[in-house]
């Protein structure tokens, strides 16, 4: 099997801005790559679909480096091609940013095909691990006018309507500071009962002095992990953290590298790995990624676009948590894949047994928004 054709498109549409602890939320974004094989087999990857706004219109030029380079070649190969276009082109490229993102975005249309050829999930061909599931919720961020009331609906709202046993705020807007943001928590935790699971997530936002003043907080409201609180090159301060908080330190939701990740373990920086395919980059790293957080005793629970996500969280048997993004994030997000993914009643989520990645892309939808 041949690579024929590598195809980028870029889509954008408003939305209701948002933020987190570090950064703002505009317009909604999403990247498409397909790539297109001699043998009629087409494969999809993308980049959005989360909460997070990249600037995706200097994806589709990485795209176009990295074309010429794929034409030809067995996309099946997927680890030899991730190592060519990632590590051999870390002199020209730089080792992470845009350029991995997209080499993730290609890695996923390369796996996409692999399983639609074999006939066999991705879930499947990642070890099949779990047939379904436990999702959390995320949420919770900042917004114009939204207070104490709006977040208790909110999370509310995730644990009766969505059947979350999970939740996540946000913690780490500067303009709150340790004293508003526990009183955001305080108000979660009231509004979702003590038998749901809470998460708070700084996005990289805090100061060790500050992350280890929340972590004392946090433990008295029962919060289940304390997420991204520092900057992720921090791996000596994650491991004072991690060493002096009762709640467990998950992060690797930015992690761009296996060596990010060894690095961050050898420090016994974090309990949970919130690796993203979409960033890490790609299949084959994050299953790197997943089979050295078994051996160093962590699990997984990855972050980003949860229908991206699902194989790998489910594949492996330390899958813990799939984050789910609901429309309260995005209102395209209801229609924008095929099928839907849905909670079930107990808030975990069924594997799907299709071929390939096992969703799909809405492009009738998706077309209304074509920027590039
Ligand atoms: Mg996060």
């Amino acid at each position: 099997m041949k690579i024929t054709e590598v195809i980028s498109e870029v889509f954008e549409w408003e939305r209701p801005g948002i933020w987190n602890g570090g950064h703002f939320y505009g317009p909604g974004r999403l990247h498409k790559v397909t790539i297109k094989t001699d043998e009629g087999v087409d494969g999809c990857g993308w980049n959005g679909g989360t909460a997070a706004e990249r600037p995706l219109n200097i994806f589709p030029p990485f795209v176009d480096y990295f074309r010429e380079l794929l034409i030809g070649r067995d996309p099946n190969d997927t680890r030899a091609i991730a190592e060519d276009l990632g590590e051999k082109h870390i002199k020209i490229l730089g080792p992470a940013g845009v350029n991995t993102q997209v080499l993730a975005a290609i890695n996923i249309a390369c796996w996409d095909i692999k399983g639609k050829a074999l006939g066999k999930s991705v879930h499947q061909l990642l070890g099949g691990a779990q047939s379904r599931i436990r999702t959390y919720i995320a949420g919770g961020y900042y917004a114009e006018g939204k207070g104490l009331e709006e977040l208790q609906e909110e999370v509310r709202f995730n644990v009766e309507e969505m059947h979350a046993g999970a939740v996540k705020i946000k913690i780490g807007d500067p303009r709150q500071g340790v004293f508003g943001d526990m009183k955001r928590v305080e108000a979660a935790r009231e509004a979702v009962g003590d038998n749901v699971i809470l998460m708070v997530d700084a996005n990289c936002a805090l100061d060790l002095s500050t992350s280890l003043e929340f972590t004392n907080e946090l433990a008295k409201l029962g919060v289940y992990w304390f997420e991204e609180p520092m900057p992720i090159h921090r791996y000596k301060e994650h491991g004072t953290l991690r060493s002096a908080s009762e709640v467990k330190i998950a992060t690797g939701e930015n992690g761009y590298h296996l060596s990010h990740f060894e690095t961050l373990l050898d420090h016994k920086g974090a309990d949970v790995l919130n690796v993203d395919v979409t960033i890490c980059p790609g299949y084959d790293v994050a299953k790197d990624v997943a089979d050295l957080a078994l051996e160093r005793g962590v699990s997984i629970a990855p972050h980003g676009c949860q229908e991206l996500q699902l194989p790998l969280a489910a594949g492996i048997p330390h899958g813990e948590f799939l984050e789910y993004y609901p429309v309260a994030v995005d209102p395209l997000r209801a229609e924008m894949f095929q099928p839907q993914m849905i909670p079930d009643e107990d808030g975990y989520v069924t594997v799907p047994d299709r071929p390939g990645i096992g969703f799909e892309l809405n492009m009738d939808l998706l077309n209304k928004y074509r920027v590039g």
